[in-house]
């Protein structure tokens, strides 16, 4: 009979409380309007490049947070850098842990790509440029919190949003363009990142970083009838190298490395920045430069340095006759590494999902994600990212938002944060 009783405990501790039921009732009243700012932000088309277009979509999101006590503010960057800036809209409390929640006003559409106007395809489903990445996801945070705000649950709590401008085609440099977004997050005890959501079960407690290299090959030119005998030049060295690196680098798990661009011949005019070049050669000519560029991802920052020293080594060393080698590795964005706080953020999240009648939520694979705004604070706070809205095609035409899962991310999204902010 003891044991009964604990376990019908347990059993009740397990469901709502009578505020986070609340919570649910707001965030479903509210959808409608939540879907028709969906639809007007999705219209505005807001490319990375196109400035006027990002600043619109930050002041139609900023108004709206105004409307819920928030602070807004405009993080302007230097017009070097062709970017927009950035929205923040922040609460300062004392309240249980300090939040900082991650969206971006940019998508890769930008206006000379053919439009996609918002639309339903069918009654789960709508498509519309960013309508999952992440306009979707922005939207996921401030419904999350208009609906604790009418219920009178922000009071006093500590929550940053920032919404970046140049997600997608980030301002170079990098130390000035997330320059104030770091600063923010390092105020803050834990971020959580609303990039698309794989289901209602699934979080991303760690994420692939990414980084660059370059490989440029050497080799002494002349009549191609002596390749196997006076030098077998640069186009088979460089050929040699990437193909080892594939041999020996494939199979680890969470690292990959993409040659985009392989040029080779007598002459070669290579601009990095642009990965364009100009290229000549003679069939009877030995090639005697080669230029290999190509991408790097990876999980953790030992991982990362581990793959460029093998690669190094096998760059420069066992050159065929003839030939040398130098590769150059720049860095990009750093890996989102599984940690111990991640794991534990994991947790309270899988509660919520449970309590809500949805399920446990388990961590993604971090191999299926790319890099995010994210990584660049993960060494500083505890973090998950993923809760935004699912759907499917980010990045391509077509794009599509789950609408049937919609204002369920929104609910767990919105618990999540209430619980954190106790
Ligand atoms: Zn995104």
């Amino acid at each position: 009979m003891l044991l009964l009783t604990s376990v019908l405990k347990y059993t009740k501790a397990q469901k709502l409380t009578h505020e986070e039921r609340r919570i649910v009732h707001n965030v479903n009243k509210k959808m409608p309007h939540t879907i028709q700012l969906l639809k007007e932000l999705v219209n505005i088309n807001s490319g990375t490049l196109n400035i006027e277009g990002v600043k619109k979509v930050g002041e139609v999101l900023g108004k709206q947070f105004e409307s819920i006590g928030f602070t807004t503010t405009w993080v302007t960057l230097p017009d070097s850098l062709k970017r927009a800036g950035h929205l923040v809209a922040y609460k300062k409390g004392h309240r249980g842990k300090k939040l900082f929640l991650i969206g971006h006003l940019d998508t890769v559409f930008e206006p000379d790509m053919p439009a996609n106007p918002y639309r339903k395809l069918n009654d789960t489903t709508a498509t519309g440029q960013g309508a999952n990445d992440m306009k979707g996801g922005d939207l996921v945070i401030l419904a999350a919190l208009q609906a604790l705000q009418s219920a009178g649950l922000l009071k006093d709590v500590s929550i940053t949003a920032y919404f970046t401008g140049d997600e997608e085609k980030t301002g170079i440099p990098i130390e000035v363009s997330r320059a104030d977004f770091i600063e923010r997050a390092k105020q803050s005890d834990i971020a959580l990142g609303f990039e698309g959501a794989q289901g209602l079960n699934t979080v991303a407690t760690a994420r692939r970083g990414a980084s660059g290299w370059k490989l440029k090959v050497y080799g002494k030119q002349g009549h191609s009838g002596g390749i196997f005998s006076n030098g077998y030049g640069a186009i088979y060295e460089a050929a040699r190298i990437i193909n080892t690196f594939r041999e020996e680098l494939s199979e680890e798990q969470y690292l990959t490395f993409n040659p985009g661009v392989f040029v080779g011949g007598s002459e070669v005019v290579y601009d990095s920045a642009n990965m364009r070049a100009d290229v000549s050669g003679k069939t009877n000519i030995i090639s005697p430069s080669a230029i290999v560029q190509g991408d790097l991802r990876f999980l953790t920052d030992k991982q990362k340095e581990a793959a460029r020293a093998k690669m190094k080594t096998i760059a420069l060393t066992n050159n065929l006759a003839g030939t040398r080698a130098e590769i150059l590795f720049t860095d990009n964005i750093p890996g989102m590494e599984p940690t111990e706080g991640n794991n534990r953020l994991l947790k309270v999240l899988s509660k919520v999902t449970a309590d809500l009648g949805f399920g446990p939520t388990k961590a993604g694979d971090p191999g299926s994600r790319g890099a995010g705004d994210i990584s660049y604070i993960a060494k500083y706070v505890d973090c998950l990212d993923g809760l935004g809205a699912s759907g499917r095609g980010a990045h391509a035409p077509g794009e599509t938002i789950n609408l049937a899962e919609f204002p369920q991310l929104i609910q767990r999204a919105a618990l999540l944060i209430y619980r954190l902010t106790r």
